[in-house]
This record gives C-alpha cells, sequence and structure tokens, in this order.
C-alpha cells in the first residue's frame, strides 16, 4: 500500500482539541499500527541514508516516539528537546511566540560535538516556531543541521516561511 495514503488514513482529526477552534491531528492510530510506524521509521531513514547524520534530535513528547527509533535505525545518537524546567542538567534555551503565549524549550548545552550532522525530528510542522527554535538550539551547541523531518507537514500555516534555508522532508503534507 501507498505509505502516503497509508499515513492519512491513520492520522485523524480531533476538533476543538486542546481548545476551541483548533482541529487536531492526531497520530496514535499510526503509532499503533507496526505497518505504518514502521513505514514511517524506514522512510525518514532511506530518505537520508544511513551513515549520514550523527545525532537524531527529538522535539518533546511525540518527537521522541519517532525521534528515538530513527536514532536506531540510523546508527545515530539521540538528543532531546524539552519544555522549560524539564532536562537535568545545565541548558542552552530558546523562547518563541504561540498563537497565544509563548513557549521555551531547551537543549542540553553539551548535546554535540563540534559539527555533528544532525536531523531534527518531529511528528507535526504547523506555525514552524518549535522547528525554528530547535534549529537555533542545535546551531548554537555546534551541529550543523542537516534538516527537518516531520510526519505531516500543515502547508496552510505556512511554517517553511519561518526555516530560510533549512531542508524540509514530509512524509504527507495537506
Ligand atoms: P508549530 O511550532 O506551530 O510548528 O507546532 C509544532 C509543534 O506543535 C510540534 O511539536 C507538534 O508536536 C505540535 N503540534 C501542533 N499542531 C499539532 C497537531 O495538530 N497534532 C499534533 N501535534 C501538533
Amino acid at each position: 500500500m501507498d505509505l502516503g495514503k497509508l499515513i492519512q488514513e491513520r492520522i485523524r482529526d480531533i476538533p476543538d482539541y486542546p481548545k476551541q477552534g483548533v482541529m487536531f491531528k492526531d497520530i496514535t492510530p499510526l503509532l499503533a499500527d507496526h505497518v505504518a510506524f514502521a513505514g514511517v521509521v524506514d522512510a525518514v531513514v532511506n530518505h537520508y541514508g544511513r551513515g549520514t547524520i550523527d545525532k537524531i534530535v527529538g522535539i518533546e513528547a511525540r518527537g521522541f516516539i519517532l525521534a528515538a527509533p530513527v536514532a536506531y535505525h540510523f546508527g545515530a545518537g539521540f538528543v532531546p528537546v524539552r519544555k522549560k524546567g524539564k532536562l537535568p542538567s545545565a541548558t542552552d534555551a530558546e523562547t518563541y511566540d504561540l498563537e497565544y503565549g509563548s513557549e521555551t524549550i531547551e537543549i542540553h548545552l553539551d548535546a554535540f560535538e563540534p559539527g555533528d550532522r544532525v536531523l531534527i525530528v518531529d511528528d507535526v510542522l504547523a506555525t514552524g516556531g518549535t522547528a525554528r527554535a530547535t534549529a537555533e538550539l542545535v546551531r548554537r551547541g555546534g551541529g550543523e543541521v542537516v534538516g527537518l523531518s516531520v510526519l505531516l507537514e500543515l502547508s496552510f500555516l505556512h511554517g517553511r516561511d519561518k526555516l530560510g534555508n533549512l531542508d524540509v522532508h514530509s512524509l504527507v503534507t495537506v
């Protein structure tokens, strides 16, 4: 079966979650389907090629679920980016605007060796604020951002426009 079609079938729309007026894309049915989940991980690894990446950065929380098996299959390390206050050692932080209010994310200061080739993995690219802030943290930490890989890109929110010339790989775009 066509992977893009399978992904779309396994992502469900949840209206008014987490708040009124938001149509939330829920990836839990996809994660529960071993064929779809494995297909997604393999597609990301095949797109970039094993051995081309040193570290995979996963964004809390759903990004972790995808990034960890991708790291394993790449033969790369895994680095978490977490919401403020969750990482135990010394961190660098980046704050960005949300539709209402702001968010701060952090990364460990010693996450990278100089020149590490880094792929950022997340579930959904929406407005792009989270991805842009993550890329900034990686660059400040000494990593070279090879790209951003997402399961689903919500193109009507124009997240790519915030990401400059960063290579964005999305398995499905709506
Ligand atoms: P952005 O910063 O607006 O691009 O939002 C992307 C971040 O919010 C990602 O870390 C996603 O996990 C999360 N996100 C935004 N919209 C959705 C959605 O509809 N489903 C799942 N996650 C979402």
